[in-house]
């Protein structure tokens, strides 16, 4: 029964106490509305949203073609399932996504899943499938989501991993390059040898999946050198190159690809997240030679590739795929860089600013010499900023980054007070600190 009495938030967060799994972690905010770079609580509280529902909303909420579009499929039909009757706006989306692909080959095929966890899972898959081979390398700081095998290849164990096991086999790891921490393009690669020589025979391996710039693990750029290296590697052993993109694509670091940076060419890209413009949707897109070594009926789901969220995604990947698109993330990276700058000339506990494009993030420290991982002033920050109406998300192994993931369709003005917010709450949360 719904409690009485408390403003409206309260009482959702009352229900939701009284019937949501605790395992689920808990907002207190509670939507009532969403446009742009804005949502609004049941209460009528507005706050700037640097989260966009973990990196969902590059074209920002409520993308005015998205939802147009949404529109008018709503009206033909809600769902088919693909494989027992197929529609357009699902081949329409592989088409697209083979147009924009980054991946080897002449010919790009793609399946639509439901969720990125679910893509990475197909994407393995395919590539064992491919190569006959069952082992799969992944990376320290990786994050493919929360599924048996995407939980067991995501490298941070609470809350991910802790008390889920026993997990899958044949997943190993190392370590990818992470400057700050020291980890460079030669030590991360000499360890990819090792493991060649010590751990896994190179030609037992079916694929590599690695993220473009690490999300969850702390927004980690993967350097072009590495990437290029890599994929030589993956090359020579004949191994399936899996670049898992579903939060650093779509867009997010300017082109729709974040592994374009580098230059290189993935044999599979991973989409997901921003794809759906908020509608659940994630895709595997490659090289034809490898997408089809599976025989029809090896992949598929219910809801893959659902049609009314095919069509947003139809929206979603016009819009990303413009020149305009693309100079607007690179103006909001420009923009925002430039002010975790100057913030980090303030605060000294930001460690590091880093990130591509318009996927940012300050990495936080209690000490800039020994790098001592700032959880807790991460926590108090986020706290100021909801308080002060600013939304953030954080993220890293120690939980010690703050990620911004601001629409990059979003107002100058609202970005802008997004920063005045983050800047305030970080120096009242540093000066809190001491
Ligand atoms: N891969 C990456 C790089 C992600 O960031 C995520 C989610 O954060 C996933 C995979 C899993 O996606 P989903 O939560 O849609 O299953």
């Amino acid at each position: 029964m719904a409690v009485q009495g408390g403003t409206a938030s309260e009482r959702v967060l009352a229900d939701r106490a009284r019937y949501v799994a605790r395992g689920v972690a808990a907002s207190p905010v509670v939507v009532a509305r969403a446009e742009g770079a804005r949502i609004w609580d049941v209460d009528g509280r507005g706050y700037v949203d640097f989260a966009g529902g973990i990196g969902c909303q590059n074209t920002g909420h409520n993308f005015p073609a998205a939802v147009a579009a949404v529109h008018e499929q709503v009206d033909r039909y809600l769902h088919q399932c693909f494989m027992v009757a197929a529609y357009e706006p699902y081949v329409d989306v592989c088409r697209r996504l083979a147009e924009l692909s980054p991946c080897t080959g002449a010919e790009q095929r793609s399946v639509l899943v439901n969720s990125g966890a679910e893509a990475v899972e197909n994407a393995v898959k395919i590539a064992r499938s491919a190569t006959g081979r069952p082992a799969v390398v992944v990376f320290d700081y990786a994050f493919h989501g929360r599924t048996l095998l995407t939980m067991t290849m995501t490298s941070k164990v609470v809350p991910y991993k802790q008390g889920f096991g026993p997990f899958a086999p044949e997943v190993y790891r190392v370590p990818a390059p992470y400057p700050y921490r020291g980890v460079s393009t030669d030590a991360a690669l000499e360890a990819l040898h090792h493991l060649f020589k010590a751990d896994v025979d190179p030609a037992a391996v079916a694929c590599v999946v690695l993220e473009a710039v690490q999300g969850e693990g702390g927004f980690i750029p993967m350097p072009a050198d590495y990437l290029k290296e890599l994929r030589a590697v993956c090359s020579e052993h004949g191994i399936v190159y899996v670049d898992d993109e579903v939060q650093s694509g779509i867009g997010r670091t300017g082109p729709v690809w974040a592994v374009e940076h580098a230059g290189v060419e993935p044999d599979l890209v991973v989409s997901g997240k921003s794809l759906g413009g908020g509608l659940p949707l994630a895709g595997v897109t490659g090289n034809a030679a490898i997408v089809d070594a599976v025989p029809p009926g090896g992949l598929g789901g219910t809801f893959g590739g659902n049609p009314v969220a095919c069509a947003a995604a139809l929206a979603v990947l016009d819009e990303v795929a413009t020149s305009a698109f693309r100079a607007r993330a690179d103006a909001v990276g420009a923009r925002v860089r430039a002010r975790l700058e100057e913030i980090a000339a303030r605060v000294p506990e930001v460690g590091e600013v880093r990130g591509l494009g318009s996927m940012l993030a300050l990495e936080l420290v209690s000490d800039p010499a020994t790098k001592a991982p700032a959880a807790d002033l991460v926590k108090r920050v986020a706290a100021l900023a909801l308080e002060r109406g600013l939304l953030l998300v954080t993220c890293g192994l120690y939980g010690n980054v703050i990620r911004i993931l601001v629409p990059i369709l979003a107002e100058d003005a609202d970005v802008d007070e997004g920063l005045d917010i983050l800047e305030a709450s970080l120096v009242a949360g540093s000066a809190g600190a001491s």
